[in-house]
């Protein structure tokens, strides 16, 4: 082991890893992020399509992707970085009474933590997004602040500003044992060494499970394969990201936007979900999400598709994200369990690990890590996952 006694360290340069280890290494923090892979955000976060909204159901997640649209907005501005955020907005659209209501309800729940959203009808959202298929289109909800970003250009940015502020990084590297004596975490084993520190965040998206296995811990995190595709570039004529809740035989919902570029960017929810850590794409996706998009709005038929690719949720049992201290392991800190939002999640936990370890929580970040604490029931369900 070397000497070398380390704030932080972090496994994992992901989503969520990234943004941490900028919050802190701002903070003054030294952290090291150990990787796998050979550059940052190569996991699940290279996956993503971009999506960034603040509008979901409970507030421990509205809170953290309120900070983190404060972050990716105003992220070029203050770092000098194009991350490509946009702020188009989402809109969750209804063409049957069912998900009218369903979003309906959302809606006051939403409206009641002073999000910017609100239901428009039929005419209203044509306005918006006028090539919607009209036809037995009720509405939808509108939130125009939620937008988008890149994965891979935001996952560089925090990367470099967070080594510019003297965070370490180690790639190609495996971490292999989460070292522990007398119940506190002293230090981490890899494929290719030893570090010491006391303090370890697990931000290993899908592989979190056999990451707290390591130490003895366990965590219900369990990987999910999702299918995402991007198209020709067109001119533009679409701002929100689109997003249909309806079920259908073999996939929940699906959402798509059109990205700064021109391209179109689209992803659909398996049904039932298929589990595992299988990213191999599949001649299935496209046949399933095609008609669905081309149903919605008709104007896609003639789009060519450039591209399609397959990542995975780390999902958990109420579709919420785990976070918090350990009990049993003194140092030991969860950050995992993103679901289908680590992204958009990321600098909010991020700046929330910050405070955690520094000891600085807000009266806020305790409700917000009580929601999302490792020791929950896991009995409730995410409405919007
Ligand atoms: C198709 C698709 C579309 C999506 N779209 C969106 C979207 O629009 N918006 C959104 O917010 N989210 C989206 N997501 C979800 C998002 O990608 C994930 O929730 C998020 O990337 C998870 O972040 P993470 O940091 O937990 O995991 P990751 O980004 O996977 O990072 C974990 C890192 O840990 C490393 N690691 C694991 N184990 C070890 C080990 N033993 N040693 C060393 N390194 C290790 C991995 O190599 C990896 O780089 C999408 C996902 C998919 C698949």
């Amino acid at each position: 082991m070397t000497t070398r006694v380390y704030d932080v360290i972090i496994i994992g340069a992901g989503s969520i890893g990234l943004p941490t280890a900028f919050f802190m290494a701002q903070a003054g923090l030294r952290p090291l992020v150990i990787d796998q892979f050979a550059s940052p955000g190569q996991g699940s976060n290279k996956a993503a399509i971009g999506g960034i909204r603040a509008t979901h159901s409970a507030a421990s997640k509205i809170r953290l992707c309120l900070k983190s649209i404060e972050v990716f907005s105003t992220w070029k501005e203050t770092y000098g970085d194009n991350i490509e955020w946009v702020r188009g907005g989402y809109s969750f659209v209804a063409y049957r009474e069912r998900e009218a209501s369903v979003l309906k309800d959302l809606l006051k729940v939403q409206q009641a933590y002073g999000l910017d959203i609100r239901w428009l009808d039929r005419d209203e959202l044509l306005e918006v997004i006028p090539d919607l298929q009209p036809d037995y289109l009720l509405g939808g909800t509108y939130s125009p602040g939620d937008g988008s970003a890149s994965p891979l250009l935001t996952a560089h940015a925090f990367y470099t500003h967070a080594k510019e502020r003297g965070a370490e990084f180690r790639f190609r590297e495996r971490v292999t044992g989460i070292i522990r004596r007398r119940g506190k975490v002293v230090g981490v084993r890899t494929d290719q060494g030893g570090y010491a520190t006391e303090t370890v965040i697990n931000a290993a998206g899908p592989w979190a499970r056999a990451v707290a296995q390591m130490c003895g811990l366990d965590t219900p995190v369990a990987p999910d394969s999702h299918e995402a595709g991007i198209t020709e570039p067109v001119a533009r004529f679409l701002e929100p990201m689109v997003v249909d809740i309806r079920p259908a035989e073999g996939s929940k919902n699906y959402y798509f936007y059109q990205h700064g570029s021109g391209a179109l960017l689209f992803c659909i929810t398996p049904e039932p979900p298929i589990v595992g850590t299988d990213r191999r794409e599949t001649s299935e996706f496209l046949p399933m999400i095609a008609p669905r998009m081309v149903g919605l709005m008709p104007k896609l038929a003639n789009i060519r598709v450039r591209r399609t690719w397959r990542g995975l949720y780390p999902m958990t049992p109420d579709g919420f994200p785990i976070v918090g201290l350990s009990r049993e392991l003194a140092g030991y800190i969860y950050a995992v369990g993103m679901c289908g939002q680590g992204y958009m999640l990321g600098p909010g936990v991020g700046a929330l690990l910050s405070r955690l370890v520094q000891e600085e929580l807000t009266p806020e970040d305790e409700q917000t890590l009580e929601e999302l604490s490792p020791y929950r029931e896991f009995g409730g369900e995410e409405r919007l996952k």
